[in-house]
Protein backbone atom coordinates (compact mmCIF):
# COMPACT_ATOMS: atom_id res chain seq x y z
CA UNK A 1 0.00 0.00 0.00
CA UNK A 2 1.26 3.80 -0.74
CA UNK A 3 1.07 6.07 2.05
CA UNK A 4 0.37 9.21 0.83
CA UNK A 5 2.62 11.81 3.10
CA UNK A 6 0.98 14.89 4.64
CA UNK A 7 1.04 17.95 3.39
CA UNK A 8 2.48 19.58 6.79
CA UNK A 9 4.08 17.75 9.86
CA UNK A 10 5.15 19.65 12.71
CA UNK A 11 6.82 17.47 14.79
CA UNK A 12 7.36 19.12 19.26
CA UNK A 13 8.40 22.06 17.10
CA UNK A 14 9.57 25.45 18.61
CA UNK A 15 10.62 29.08 17.71
CA UNK A 16 12.66 30.74 19.46
CA UNK A 17 14.01 33.99 18.02
CA UNK A 18 17.94 35.58 19.22
CA UNK A 19 16.17 38.17 21.66
CA UNK A 20 14.60 34.95 23.98
CA UNK A 21 11.38 35.63 22.65
CA UNK A 22 9.37 32.27 22.32
CA UNK A 23 7.06 32.55 19.71
CA UNK A 24 6.26 28.89 19.27
CA UNK A 25 6.54 25.80 21.89
CA UNK A 26 6.19 21.96 21.39
CA UNK A 27 3.92 22.36 18.19
CA UNK A 28 2.29 19.15 17.37
CA UNK A 29 0.67 19.52 13.81
CA UNK A 30 -0.32 16.99 11.06
CA UNK A 31 -1.90 18.47 7.95
CA UNK A 32 -3.49 15.63 5.46
CA UNK A 33 -3.17 16.85 1.40
CA UNK A 34 -6.74 18.22 0.88
CA UNK A 35 -7.67 19.62 4.50
CA UNK A 36 -8.29 23.82 5.24
CA UNK A 37 -6.94 23.97 8.86
CA UNK A 38 -7.82 27.33 10.21
CA UNK A 39 -5.70 29.38 12.62
CA UNK A 40 -7.37 30.76 15.87
CA UNK A 41 -5.92 32.46 18.65
CA UNK A 42 -5.12 36.08 20.48
CA UNK A 43 -2.33 38.14 18.80
CA UNK A 44 1.37 36.99 19.21
CA UNK A 45 0.51 33.53 19.43
CA UNK A 46 2.32 33.07 17.06
CA UNK A 47 0.22 32.15 14.22
CA UNK A 48 2.22 33.89 11.87
CA UNK A 49 5.00 32.40 12.77
CA UNK A 50 3.11 29.08 11.78
CA UNK A 51 2.61 30.24 8.79
CA UNK A 52 6.01 31.06 7.76
CA UNK A 53 7.21 27.45 9.10
CA UNK A 54 5.16 26.16 6.82
CA UNK A 55 6.70 28.39 3.86
CA UNK A 56 9.95 27.83 4.59
CA UNK A 57 10.57 31.28 5.45
CA UNK A 58 11.10 30.56 8.97
CA UNK A 59 13.16 27.67 10.60
CA UNK A 60 12.20 25.68 13.37
CA UNK A 61 15.06 25.84 16.67
CA UNK A 62 13.76 22.74 18.07
CA UNK A 63 12.14 19.69 16.92
CA UNK A 64 11.20 18.82 12.94
CA UNK A 65 9.37 21.12 10.51
CA UNK A 66 8.33 18.86 7.30
CA UNK A 67 6.74 20.38 4.44
CA UNK A 68 5.62 17.93 1.14
CA UNK A 69 5.86 20.65 -1.63
CA UNK A 70 7.62 23.53 -2.64
CA UNK A 71 4.99 25.28 -4.67
CA UNK A 72 3.14 27.39 -1.72
CA UNK A 73 1.00 30.37 -2.25
CA UNK A 74 1.02 32.77 0.38
CA UNK A 75 -1.33 35.65 0.64
CA UNK A 76 -1.47 38.45 3.09
CA UNK A 77 -4.19 41.20 4.44
CA UNK A 78 -2.71 43.61 2.73
CA UNK A 79 -3.09 42.84 -1.25
CA UNK A 80 0.20 43.09 -2.58
CA UNK A 81 0.01 43.97 -6.25
CA UNK A 82 2.31 46.59 -8.18
CA UNK A 83 -0.30 50.07 -8.65
CA UNK A 84 1.49 50.72 -12.06
CA UNK A 85 0.49 47.28 -13.62
CA UNK A 86 -3.08 45.70 -14.79
CA UNK A 87 -4.53 43.28 -13.17
CA UNK A 88 -3.77 40.69 -15.61
CA UNK A 89 -0.07 41.47 -15.57
CA UNK A 90 0.18 41.14 -12.11
CA UNK A 91 -1.54 37.91 -11.70
CA UNK A 92 1.40 36.96 -15.06
CA UNK A 93 4.57 37.85 -12.83
CA UNK A 94 4.89 35.18 -10.31
CA UNK A 95 3.99 33.01 -13.32
CA UNK A 96 6.88 34.25 -15.50
CA UNK A 97 9.22 34.46 -12.60
CA UNK A 98 9.04 30.91 -12.94
CA UNK A 99 10.04 30.29 -16.12
CA UNK A 100 6.59 29.23 -17.70
CA UNK A 101 6.45 29.81 -21.43
CA UNK A 102 4.90 33.23 -22.44
CA UNK A 103 1.33 30.85 -24.18
CA UNK A 104 1.07 28.45 -20.80
CA UNK A 105 1.42 32.09 -19.07
CA UNK A 106 -1.70 33.67 -20.76
CA UNK A 107 -3.70 30.67 -20.92
CA UNK A 108 -2.85 30.40 -16.80
CA UNK A 109 -3.73 33.95 -15.90
CA UNK A 110 -7.19 33.85 -18.16
CA UNK A 111 -8.07 30.60 -16.31
CA UNK A 112 -7.20 32.07 -12.69
CA UNK A 113 -8.67 34.85 -13.25
CA UNK A 114 -12.15 33.43 -14.21
CA UNK A 115 -11.65 31.39 -10.85
CA UNK A 116 -11.76 34.55 -8.62
CA UNK A 117 -14.46 36.24 -10.64
CA UNK A 118 -12.04 38.94 -12.54
CA UNK A 119 -12.33 38.35 -16.21
CA UNK A 120 -13.97 41.36 -17.03
CA UNK A 121 -11.24 43.63 -15.04
CA UNK A 122 -8.19 42.74 -16.02
CA UNK A 123 -6.87 45.79 -17.76
CA UNK A 124 -7.79 47.78 -14.76
CA UNK A 125 -5.18 49.18 -12.50
CA UNK A 126 -5.45 47.88 -8.42
CA UNK A 127 -6.58 51.39 -7.53
CA UNK A 128 -9.75 51.11 -9.60
CA UNK A 129 -10.84 48.40 -7.56
CA UNK A 130 -12.79 47.34 -4.36
CA UNK A 131 -10.85 46.10 -1.34
CA UNK A 132 -12.84 42.63 -2.39
CA UNK A 133 -11.30 43.04 -5.90
CA UNK A 134 -7.70 44.17 -4.92
CA UNK A 135 -8.12 40.59 -2.63
CA UNK A 136 -9.45 38.58 -5.56
CA UNK A 137 -6.51 39.79 -7.34
CA UNK A 138 -4.21 39.04 -4.83
CA UNK A 139 -5.44 35.74 -4.57
CA UNK A 140 -4.91 35.15 -8.07
CA UNK A 141 -1.14 36.63 -8.10
CA UNK A 142 -0.66 33.03 -6.04
CA UNK A 143 -3.08 30.74 -7.47
CA UNK A 144 -1.58 31.20 -11.05
CA UNK A 145 0.92 29.04 -9.87
CA UNK A 146 -0.91 26.21 -9.19
CA UNK A 147 -0.03 25.90 -5.44
CA UNK A 148 -0.55 22.55 -3.66
CA UNK A 149 -0.40 24.14 0.00
CA UNK A 150 -1.45 27.55 0.27
CA UNK A 151 -1.09 29.70 3.10
CA UNK A 152 -3.73 33.06 4.26
CA UNK A 153 -2.69 35.65 6.51
CA UNK A 154 -5.73 36.89 7.67
CA UNK A 155 -6.64 37.25 4.41
CA UNK A 156 -10.16 39.01 4.52
CA UNK A 157 -9.20 41.17 8.13
CA UNK A 158 -9.78 44.22 6.48
CA UNK A 159 -12.85 43.71 4.74
CA UNK A 160 -16.37 44.88 5.60
CA UNK A 161 -18.30 41.45 6.45
CA UNK A 162 -20.53 41.24 3.51
CA UNK A 163 -17.45 41.20 1.38
CA UNK A 164 -15.93 38.89 3.60
CA UNK A 165 -18.55 36.30 3.47
CA UNK A 166 -18.72 35.95 -0.20
CA UNK A 167 -14.98 35.47 -0.39
CA UNK A 168 -15.43 32.95 1.82
CA UNK A 169 -17.90 30.79 -0.53
CA UNK A 170 -15.59 31.76 -3.32
CA UNK A 171 -12.43 30.66 -1.78
CA UNK A 172 -14.23 26.99 -0.53
CA UNK A 173 -15.57 26.89 -3.96
CA UNK A 174 -11.97 27.51 -5.30
CA UNK A 175 -10.44 25.23 -2.91
CA UNK A 176 -12.86 22.33 -3.72
CA UNK A 177 -12.24 22.73 -7.19
CA UNK A 178 -8.35 23.30 -6.86
CA UNK A 179 -7.58 20.64 -4.11
CA UNK A 180 -4.83 22.80 -2.92
CA UNK A 181 -4.20 22.13 0.86
CA UNK A 182 -5.37 25.16 3.01
CA UNK A 183 -3.61 26.48 6.07
CA UNK A 184 -5.81 29.97 6.81
CA UNK A 185 -5.29 32.51 9.79
CA UNK A 186 -8.41 34.41 11.11
CA UNK A 187 -9.34 36.56 13.98
CA UNK A 188 -13.14 35.38 13.50
CA UNK A 189 -14.10 32.63 15.03
CA UNK A 190 -17.56 32.31 12.49
CA UNK A 191 -14.95 32.49 9.59
CA UNK A 192 -12.59 30.28 11.18
CA UNK A 193 -15.41 27.15 11.97
CA UNK A 194 -17.19 28.54 8.27
CA UNK A 195 -13.49 27.78 6.14
CA UNK A 196 -12.60 24.96 8.14
CA UNK A 197 -12.49 20.97 7.90
CA UNK A 198 -10.44 21.57 11.52
CA UNK A 199 -10.10 24.41 13.50
CA UNK A 200 -7.30 24.80 15.77
CA UNK A 201 -7.17 27.31 18.45
CA UNK A 202 -3.64 28.41 19.76
CA UNK A 203 -2.73 30.49 23.00
CA UNK A 204 -0.26 32.16 23.48
CA UNK A 205 3.10 32.94 26.48
CA UNK A 206 4.10 30.70 25.01
CA UNK A 207 2.84 30.18 21.07
CA UNK A 208 1.72 26.76 21.53
CA UNK A 209 -1.92 24.55 20.34
CA UNK A 210 -4.06 24.30 22.99
CA UNK A 211 -7.55 22.33 21.06
CA UNK A 212 -8.52 21.08 17.91
CA UNK A 213 -12.00 20.78 16.95
CA UNK A 214 -13.07 18.89 13.71
CA UNK A 215 -15.73 20.91 11.86
CA UNK A 216 -18.50 18.74 11.52
CA UNK A 217 -19.88 20.32 8.75
CA UNK A 218 -19.69 18.94 5.26
CA UNK A 219 -18.56 20.44 2.05
CA UNK A 220 -22.40 22.20 1.77
CA UNK A 221 -22.19 25.39 3.80
CA UNK A 222 -23.96 28.29 3.33
CA UNK A 223 -25.48 30.97 5.47
CA UNK A 224 -28.03 28.54 7.07
CA UNK A 225 -24.39 26.92 8.29
CA UNK A 226 -23.97 29.80 9.90
CA UNK A 227 -26.89 30.23 11.90
CA UNK A 228 -27.33 26.49 12.62
CA UNK A 229 -27.65 25.32 16.36
CA UNK A 230 -24.91 23.33 15.23
CA UNK A 231 -22.55 26.20 14.34
CA UNK A 232 -23.56 28.46 17.48
CA UNK A 233 -22.91 25.91 20.05
CA UNK A 234 -19.10 24.89 18.20
CA UNK A 235 -18.74 28.95 17.90
CA UNK A 236 -19.49 29.41 22.03
CA UNK A 237 -17.50 26.58 23.17
CA UNK A 238 -14.62 27.96 21.04
CA UNK A 239 -15.15 31.14 22.22
CA UNK A 240 -14.89 30.02 25.51
CA UNK A 241 -11.28 28.19 25.08
CA UNK A 242 -10.55 31.75 23.69
CA UNK A 243 -10.82 33.48 26.58
CA UNK A 244 -9.71 30.72 28.88
CA UNK A 245 -6.18 31.14 26.72
CA UNK A 246 -6.01 35.00 26.79
CA UNK A 247 -6.83 35.45 31.07
P1 LIG B 1 0.58 36.23 15.71
O1 LIG B 1 0.67 36.05 14.23
O2 LIG B 1 -0.22 35.14 16.37
O3 LIG B 1 0.12 37.59 16.13
P2 LIG B 1 3.48 36.10 15.57
O4 LIG B 1 3.79 34.77 14.99
O5 LIG B 1 3.55 37.28 14.68
O6 LIG B 1 2.05 36.04 16.30
O7 LIG B 1 4.47 36.38 16.79
C1 LIG B 1 4.62 35.48 17.89
C2 LIG B 1 5.53 36.11 18.93
O8 LIG B 1 6.86 36.19 18.43
C3 LIG B 1 5.14 37.52 19.32
O9 LIG B 1 5.42 37.69 20.68
C4 LIG B 1 6.04 38.37 18.46
O10 LIG B 1 6.28 39.62 19.07
C5 LIG B 1 7.30 37.54 18.41
N1 LIG B 1 8.09 37.70 17.19
C6 LIG B 1 7.67 37.54 15.89
N2 LIG B 1 8.69 37.72 15.04
C7 LIG B 1 9.79 37.99 15.79
C8 LIG B 1 11.18 38.26 15.49
N3 LIG B 1 11.63 38.26 14.23
N4 LIG B 1 12.00 38.51 16.53
C9 LIG B 1 11.56 38.49 17.80
N5 LIG B 1 10.28 38.23 18.16
C10 LIG B 1 9.40 37.98 17.17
Amino acid sequence: MEMTAAAVEFSDVGVRFPNGTTALSRVDLTIQPGEFVTLLGPSGCGKSTLLRLASGLESATSGAATVSTDRIGYVFQEATLLPWLTVARNVALLAELDGLPQREVSSRVARTLELVGLQDFSQNRPHQLSGGMRMRASLARSLVRDPELFLFDEPFGALDEFTRERLNDDLRALWQRERFTGVFVTHSIAEAIYMGTRVVVMGAHPGRIIREYDVPFGAERDEHTRYSAEFAALSSEISDVLKGAMS
